[in-house]
């Protein structure tokens, strides 16, 4: 039993789930996830008082048994699917509620249903499952709070297992490799730096674009070593190959999310620019919004300590996502870049242009840089350079190019 609440714990769901499996008896799981932690120094934790409420609420529902699989993580399980919905609404209506004292606390928790069991082999498949859809319902930020789990759910789930799975080995073989695409400056009139952008390769040689890897890379946590994997290789290449000789004055690199809230992503890039006696003013990191007041307290620490060494800092994908102006004032950047999207959707829309007008001039108005993306054809780079903007890259100078071929590129650029 978990001590804390009477219900079954983890051990007894892995026990009880297996027999069933096993004995191929049909039952249903819904499970509910929601922050149940007490610890006094997490500002999301529920207090004891609305545990204990919340506790014995729980554990007057009939028809169910009710496991605590993990700290935030109660799973109802069922023999009877219209036991499941039944008790699915009653738990719904309280949950409408608040709880606690002076009924101050409103809890709101996501909920996954599981009712065909025949879709999983063993039970801990059931605790990797639930794992699986908390992280997806975190990351894709919907608000969405009940999800079915199903055999797409299933196949998602091993599709991503098997990118992991090759990412392993890639970080392993060094299958990785940095394309760089070369930025314009309207100003200078030529190319005057670069964005590094990582592709990996199998066994066979083909290469696989970021948009398979990353977000598996973010899931899964890899994305910090991988992180710095790719910046030793951007730093490797500016110490041997000097790009500065070619008029590039700086490479932007992505972070992701992920590495930001790392507390020692600042400290790990220091001793990589060290290692290799990279001055710091060549280095530009781009980073990208988040909503998230404790990731944003990171990003802050280690934007400060990477600052003060002298790096410097790009927003991208801005026009995507919630483009909080705000954010921009708040963050320590020096150049914004224009998503293709907005870039896209000036051309295509008045109103779109009426906001990115208006954008572009605040944000000059602080006296930062813009970098335009996916700048296709002539014409749309003409529009972009007679709007003022200081930086164009895309597809109508250069794709991201291997390294030889970059190099190949700007010296003829
Ligand atoms: P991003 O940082 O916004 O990079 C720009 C993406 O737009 C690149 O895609 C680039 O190839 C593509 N692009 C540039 N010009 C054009 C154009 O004219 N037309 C079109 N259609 N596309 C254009 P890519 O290389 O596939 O990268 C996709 C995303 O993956 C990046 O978006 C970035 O968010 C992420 N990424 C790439 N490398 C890394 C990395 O090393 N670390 C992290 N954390 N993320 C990375
Ligand atoms: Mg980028
Ligand atoms: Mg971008």
């Amino acid at each position: 039993l978990d001590w804390k609440t009477g219900f079954f714990n983890q051990n007894a769901f892995l026990l009880y789930t297996g027999q069933q499996l096993f004995q191929k008896r049909e039952f249903y799981l819904l499970c509910m996830s929601c922050s149940l932690g007490t610890s006094e120094n997490t500002s999301s934790g529920t207090d004891e008082i609305v545990f204990k409420e919340m506790t014995r609420f729980i554990s007057k529902i009939s028809g169910t048994k009710v496991f605590r699989i993990t700290e935030n993580e109660i799973v109802f399980l069922f023999f009877d699917k219209e036991e499941e919905e039944r008790v699915y609404r009653q738990l719904r209506s309280r949950f409408k509620k608040p709880w606690g004292k002076g009924r101050m606390h409103i809890i709101r928790p996501k909920w996954f249903s599981l009712t065909d069991t025949g879709i999983v082999n063993r039970a801990e498949d059931l605790l990797e499952l639930f794992q699986y859809m908390l992280q997806k319902s975190i990351g894709s930020g919907e608000d969405n709070d009940y999800s079915v789990i199903d055999g797409s759910i299933i196949r998602e789930l091993n599709q991503e297992k098997e990118v992991e799975q090759l990412l392993l080995k890639a970080m392993k073989q060094d299958w990785i490799e940095v394309f760089f695409q070369p930025i314009y400056s309207t100003e200078k009139g030529q190319f005057v730096s670069a964005e590094a952008l990582t592709r990996i390769h199998d066994a066979s040689g083909n290469i696989i674009p970021p948009n398979m890897f990353i977000e598996v890379a973010e899931q899964t946590g890899l994305i910090v070593k991988l992180g710095e994997m790719v910046f030793e290789k951007v730093c490797r290449f500016i110490q041997r190959e000097n790009p500065a000789r070619y008029g590039i004055e700086y490479i932007e690199v992505n972070l992701s999310l992920i590495q930001c809230g790392f507390d020692h992503l600042a400290e790990g890039f220091i001793n990589i620019m060290k290692k290799y006696d990279i001055d710091p003013n060549y280095i530009n990191l781009e980073i990208t919004e988040t909503a998230s007041l404790n990731e944003k307290r990171t990003l802050l620490t280690n934007m400060k300590a990477l600052r003060e060494f002298g790096v410097s800092f790009s927003l991208d994908d801005f026009g995507t996502g919630h483009s909080n102006l705000n954010y921009i004032v708040e963050m320590p950047v020096d150049i914004v870049k224009f998503d293709r999207d907005m870039i896209q959707s000036y051309f295509h829309s008045e109103k779109a242009k009426y906001v990115m007008d208006a954008a572009m001039h605040m944000i000059q108005g602080m006296q930062l840089q813009i970098v335009s993306e996916g700048i296709e054809t002539k014409e749309q780079y003409r529009v972009m350079e007679k709007l003022g903007i200081s930086y164009i890259q895309g597809y109508y100078f250069s794709k991201p190019l291997p390294e030889r071929e970059f190099l190949e590129f700007i010296s003829n650029g």
